[in-house]
């Protein structure tokens, strides 16, 4: 029995080429479930592993894809069993693991969460890691006091899979939504999705000696880092909170300790990676309930595992827009 898989592999020069392989189950990683894999999605740190690697992938050949969803095959955990529908993300599959661009995968069944009721295994990876960690992101805001009366709140990033969604997800629950974007082409898009109105990228983009700004935001979803994460502390409304999500800008934070210790404002770590099951529980069923449907569908390019080398160099660049849903079959 064979399946098909996206196989990176690693020259003698250290050069990473993708290709579409058959590959024997025999092949397939140790773990307690095997999953017949219908959709995966395309999320920033698939574009570093279907290419250069980025230092996640230690062992080549390898199968990237850090999500999936799909139909249990086989299981030997007993709480999955065959016909079951799933989803995976993080725990580091795609990057040390074999993930999601392949027919098959097999993993661990502590990996795995049922799949949302009302949600199809294409819908849930519209979502993907990107979407999952958007609604992570929210709650963690809320649990920290956001309501919407507070006044606006700024996604930065807003055009990619990350900021589509949370952008989304505030607007239907009654936030005002300024989006971040470097695209203007993008507008109509991110009104669509919800946003009140459009912040240019350039807006924040450049480093300001001044620590504190006037107080403007209620909350942030931030998937970009570096010098507009920095800039945007000095923003943000006394007590508010910014979810740091990402680094599409940067990895670096070159700001000062002021909008902490003079406006209390909260800087708020987001990982997706190893969050806790309840908490991903608790995410998915938000996700269900908070995400429109036809929003999310209007987020979606659809791929086959054919086109994902060129759309990974893509993505690395920022020039995808919103979510890559990937049919492996
Ligand atoms: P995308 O590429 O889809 O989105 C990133 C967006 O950031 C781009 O679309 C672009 O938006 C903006 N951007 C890109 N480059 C720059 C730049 N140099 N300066 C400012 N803005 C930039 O990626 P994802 O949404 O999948 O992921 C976003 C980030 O979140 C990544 O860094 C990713 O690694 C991280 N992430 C973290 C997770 C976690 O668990 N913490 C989970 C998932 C993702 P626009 O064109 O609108 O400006």
């Amino acid at each position: 029995m064979t399946f098909r898989a996206l196989v990176v592999e690693k020259g003698d020069e250290g050069k990473t080429t993708a290709s579409v392989q058959d590959l024997g189950e025999d092949r397939l990683p140790e773990g307690d479930v095997t999953v017949a894999v219908e959709y995966s999605t395309l999320n920033y740190k698939d574009g570093l592993c279907v290419g250069p690697g980025g230092g996640l992938v230690r062992v080549y050949p390898h199968v990237p894809g850090i999500d999936f969803a799909g139909t249990v095959e086989a299981s030997e955990d007993d709480r999955y069993k065959p016909g079951d529908k799933v989803v995976l993300t993080g725990w580091r599959v795609g990057e040390v693991h074999w993930g999601g661009y392949a027919e098959k995968a097999r993993v661990k069944a502590d990996w795995l969460v049922p799949l949302p009721e009302g949600l199809t295994t294409r819908q849930a990876m519209a979502v993907g890691t990107a979407g999952f960690t958007a609604m992570l992101a929210v709650m963690a805001l809320e649990d920290h006091g956001l309501t919407s009366e507070k006044g606006e709140v700024l996604v930065t990033g807003a055009a990619g899979g990350v900021g589509s969604v949370a952008t989304a997800i505030l607007a239907n629950l009654g936030y005002e939504v300024a989006a971040v974007t470097g695209r203007p082409e993008q507008e109509e898009y991110l009104k669509g999705l919800g946003a009140s109105r459009i912040v240019p990228r350039a807006d924040l983009a450049e480093t300001t000696k001044r620590p504190l700004e006037a107080e403007t935001w209620a909350g942030c979803v931030d998937a970009v880092g570096g010098d507009m994460l920095a800039r945007v502390l000095g923003q943000m409304k006394y007590g508010a909170s910014v979810a740091a999500v990402g680094l599409a800008g940067g990895a670096q934070l070159p700001a000062t300790v002021i909008p902490f210790l003079l406006r209390g404002v909260n800087l708020l770590g987001i990982d997706s990676v190893m969050q806790p099951y309840d908490n991903r529980l608790r995410a998915w069923d938000r996700i269900a309930r908070d995400l429109p449907m036809d929003k999310l569908e209007a987020m979606v390019e659809p791929a086959g595992l054919a086109d994902l080398p060129d759309l990974g160099r893509a993505i690395l660049k920022g020039g995808v827009r919103g979510r890559v849903v990937v049919d492996v079959t």
